[in-house]
C-alpha cells in the first residue's frame, strides 16, 4: 500500500511530540503537588514511564529507518488545548489537572491504537509491539486516575475548608 508507511511516520513523529509534550506537563505538575503525596510519587512515576514511551517511539522510527526530524506542526487540537489550559495548574486546581491529565491519557491510548494498526497494516510487528508496550503503560496510567479522581477531590476539598476555616479565625 503506497503511502501507508510514510503515514505510519507521521503519525510516530506526532506520538513522539506527544510524549515531549507529556514530559513538560508531568514535570510542571510535580511543583505543584506537594500537599497530594501519592499523586506526586504516580506523576513522577509515569514521567519516568514517559522518558521511557518516547525512547520506543524514537526507536520505532529508527527501525523504520528515520528519526524524529521534521516533526508536523500543530500536532493536534489537544495539544493546543494543553497550552491554553495550563493556567489550570497555576493555582491550587488539582482536581482539574486530574480531570485534564485523564483526558490526556485517553489521547494517547487512542493514538497507540491508531499505530498499532497503522503498524500491522505496513507489515511491521516490531513497530506494533513497542508501541503496545506504551498503550498498556497508558492504560494503567489512566486505570490509576480514574481511580484516584474522587479521593483527590475529597482532599482538595477539605484543604480548601480548612484553609478558608483558618482565614476566617484570623
Ligand atoms: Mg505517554
Ligand atoms: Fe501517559
Amino acid at each position: 500500500m503506497a503511502g501507508t508507511k510514510e503515514t505510519l511516520i507521521d503519525w510516530l513523529r506526532d506520538a513522539y511530540a506527544m510524549e515531549t509534550q507529556a514530559i513538560e506537563m508531568l514535570e510542571r505538575q510535580t511543583e505543584r503537588l506537594e500537599h497530594y503525596p501519592e499523586l506526586l510519587a504516580k506523576v513522577r512515576e509515569h514521567k519516568a514511564v514517559t522518558d521511557r514511551q518516547a525512547e520506543r517511539v524514537r526507536q520505532c522510527l529508527k527501525h523504520l529507518g528515520t528519526d524524529t526530524s521534521s516533526i508536523k506542526s500543530g500536532i493536534g487540537m489537544l495539544l493546543g488545548n494543553a497550552q491554553s489550559l495550563s493556567g489550570i495548574f497555576a493555582g491550587d486546581e488539582v482536581v482539574k489537572a486530574g480531570i485534564f491529565s485523564y483526558a490526556f491519557e485517553q489521547w494517547e491510548i487512542a493514538n497507540y491504537r491508531a499505530l498499532i494498526r497503522a503498524a500491522e497494516e505496513c507489515g511491521e510487528p516490531e513497530v506494533a509491539r513497542l508501541c503496545t508496550e506504551n498503550l498498556r503503560e497508558e492504560e494503567e496510567m489512566a486505570r490509576w486516575l480514574h481511580d484516584q479522581l474522587p479521593e483527590v477531590t475529597t482532599t482538595f476539598l477539605r484543604r480548601k475548608a480548612n484553609m478558608q476555616t483558618a482565614e476566617a479565625k484570623r
